[in-house]
């Protein structure tokens, strides 16, 4: 038999999550099995309601994953060819996808070394390669990255400056706060998404669009079918196939009631890591006045392979987001990009690494990840 203290860790455990609501979640998924009504159900209404009550939004609109929640609001606003839209290029693919896919150009700017988000100087630096390029620049997407919302007064300084309006890419923050205020408030869209490794996840593809825009909400429900909302034959301008599945809905609705305690049950992990490694290794550190849902817990260190590979002979399993910046990957590499280059992306690129972060890690298993690094970096 294995010896305890050397078993695998998981790096997100969906199981332990499971184990706590296994009967709730089989019940509400039978009961949609039961009433049949798999597109657009009442769940759907349902977690609609329950979604904008919690971020405090005029309106959500459900979809089908966290990218058609950042493509709806896109396409309903018209950005396309000639605009641009300001992106980090230290961020999970989609941010930048979903502008390109429009024909739009995104601006890549640089990111905070200690916050992982966009650095608004660097935002100012992509206004003027955009306009370098003869990119009209329209937007800016504050990605709020491994949890934590970005700093949104200076860049809202920004857009209100330019004309610019935000769309805050919130695939990993739903939960956070700013200054008392819950993600989903702060651009004029906010967009989350359900993937099964965000902090709010469903069972499959799953994602959300929040606004307080009533005009801009009633074009993306257009969009979110076919351009005509679903009802009607006519289409009023071009859609997708983007709703939410009624199954996904039912177990989202589940999850959520157990979702504020496994928030504070994250903060606690991600303390007791920054209490175990901040005096030798460069921990997380979240911007006075917000709070974060540790989508990941990233380290930044010279010494990487060294951590992964402690953290590996100990059979605990790291990741690396992002090892590429999106600036110098295939389908970007002509966009324009702030300043010089983009120094921290590059750098971060380098040096980041993940430790495993979910709600359910005891303490025992933290500790010997804590262990596993100082080992490395002894
Ligand atoms: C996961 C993620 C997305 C895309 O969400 P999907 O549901 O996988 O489509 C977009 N942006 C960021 C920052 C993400 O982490």
């Amino acid at each position: 038999m294995r010896d305890n203290a050397s078993s695998p860790l998981p790096f997100i455990d969906l199981q332990a999550q499971r184990a706590r609501i296994s009967d709730r979640i089989d019940a509400a998924i039978g009961q949609v099995l039961d009433h049949g009504a798999f597109i657009m159900g009442p769940e759907v209404v349902e977690v609609e309601r329950e979604l904008a009550g919690r971020t405090g939004a005029a309106h959500c609109l459900s979809c089908a994953s966290g990218t058609d929640a950042l493509i709806i609001p896109l396409m309903a606003a018209d950005i396309g060819p000639g605009d641009g839209v300001l992106v980090p290029s230290f961020t999970f693919t989609s941010s930048a996808e979903v502008v390109a896919l429009r024909g739009a150009t995104p601006i890549f700017v640089d990111v905070d070394k200690y916050t992982f988000n966009m650095n608004p100087d660097s935002v100012r630096q992509g206004l003027i390669a955009a306009e370098l390029a003869g990119v009209t620049a329209r937007a800016i997407m504050t990605v709020d990255l491994f949890g934590q919302p970005v700093d949104f007064d200076a860049i809202r300084d920004i857009a209100d400056e330019h004309g610019l309006w935000i769309l805050d890419d919130g695939a990993q923050s739903f939960g956070a706060t700013y200054k008392g205020i819950p993600i989903g408030k702060f651009g004029r869209v906010t967009s989350t998404s359900f993937y099964p490794s965000k902090p709010l996840s469903c069972y499959g593809d799953g994602g959300a669009v929040f606004t307080d825009d009533s005009e801009l909400y009633e074009q993306m429900k257009r969009v979110r079918v076919h351009g005509n909302g679903g009802g009607g034959a006519e289409a009023q301008c071009l859609g997708l196939t983007a709703r939410f599945d009624t199954i996904q809905a039912a177990v989202l609705l589940e999850k959520l009631k157990i979702f504020d305690d496994e928030c504070a049950k994250r903060n606690s992990v991600a303390q007791r890591y920054s209490d175990g490694l901040s005096d030798i290794v460069q921990t997380p550190q979240v911007i006075d006045g917000a709070t974060s849902v540790w989508a990941q817990y990233t380290l930044v260190s010279e010494r990487r392979d060294s951590i992964r590979e402690s953290l590996s002979n100990e059979n605990i399993p790291t990741a690396l987001f992002y090892p590429l910046p999106l600036h110098s990957q295939a389908p970007y590499r002509d966009c324009p990009i702030a300043g010089n280059g983009l120094p921290v992306t590059e750098m971060l690129s380098k040096s980041v690494v993940s430790l495993p972060m979910h709600p359910y890690i005891e303490p025992g298993a933290q500790d010997r990840v804590i262990a596993a690094v100082r080992t490395a970096l002894r």
